[in-house]
């Protein structure tokens, strides 16, 4: 039934931008995957004088679940890993311009290093209503490398840790690395995950038919406003 209804849908298209981490590069060596704070802000004044709509991660989940179109321009705004810096800089850049993130956390390693999230950072941002976190694994673990067993077990022991805390199930799975194979997404489908997101660039033609990960599209450090209008319509430069 779900899926005549998607069927019958016009279709739709749906940006999934990726960031890392946003604010003052604090590793040279990982310098691409910032983007500062005055850009971030500045990516977002463009979403909205453009007319994008920026959804929840909840809403995308819901569209795909219960065979809803999505509004126009839709555009989703992750932020792989849990870095204090989303905390810092994002949340505050987010919450100024009403524009909700979401972010993917890799959960054993939540309050483990000074520059990932805590869960308390985790719980005060939960409760602002304008950022949702999903799983990004337990231990950031390239899955196609582990055997069954351990790829179940990153990915259940991550589920399990965030429906105990947010008391809700959780459906989305973002691949660490944006690794993949047909055995490690079979995995992730059967451990009770419904939307899985990969690092293929692109943007997602909506009704998604889950055949394949959700494709996202990049924003790198240094990038100009016209690059970030490419990514964002077309899914690169
Ligand atoms: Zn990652």
């Amino acid at each position: 039934m779900l899926n005549l209804l998607r069927f019958f849908q016009p279709e739709n298209k749906c940006a999934i931008l990726m960031y890392h981490h946003v604010g003052p590069v604090t590793d040279e060596n990982e310098r691409k995957y910032f983007v500062s704070s005055e850009i971030f802000q500045q990516q977002l004044k463009f979403l909205k004088e453009n007319k994008f709509y920026a959804l929840k991660l909840e809403e995308l989940e819901d569209a795909f679940l219960y065979g809803k179109k999505l509004p126009e321009n839709s555009v989703l705004i992750t932020l792989d890993d849990g870095w204090l810096d989303n905390y810092q800089y994002a949340y505050s850049i987010a919450k100024e311009n009403n524009i909700p993130i979401t972010i993917f956390l890799s959960t054993a390693l939540i309050g483990k290093d000074n520059e990932l999230l805590t869960w308390d950072h985790v719980r005060e941002m939960h409760g602002s209503g304008i950022v949702s976190f999903s799983s990004h694994g337990a231990h950031h673990k390239r899955l196609r490398d582990l055997s069954d067993e351990d790829v179940f077990s990153e990915l259940a022991d991550s589920k399990q840790a965030l429906e105990a805390f947010f008391a809700k199930p959780v459906v989305s799975f973002c691949y660490p690395f944006g690794a993949f194979d047909k055995r490690v997404r079979r995995l992730v489908l059967n451990a009770g995950y419904q939307l899985d997101f990969g690092t293929r660039k692109g943007i997602n033609s909506w009704p998604w038919k889950g055949s394949r990960p959700l494709l996202r599209a990049h924003v790198y450090n240094g990038e100009s406003l016209t690059d970030y209008a490419n990514e964002l319509t077309k899914g690169r430069k």
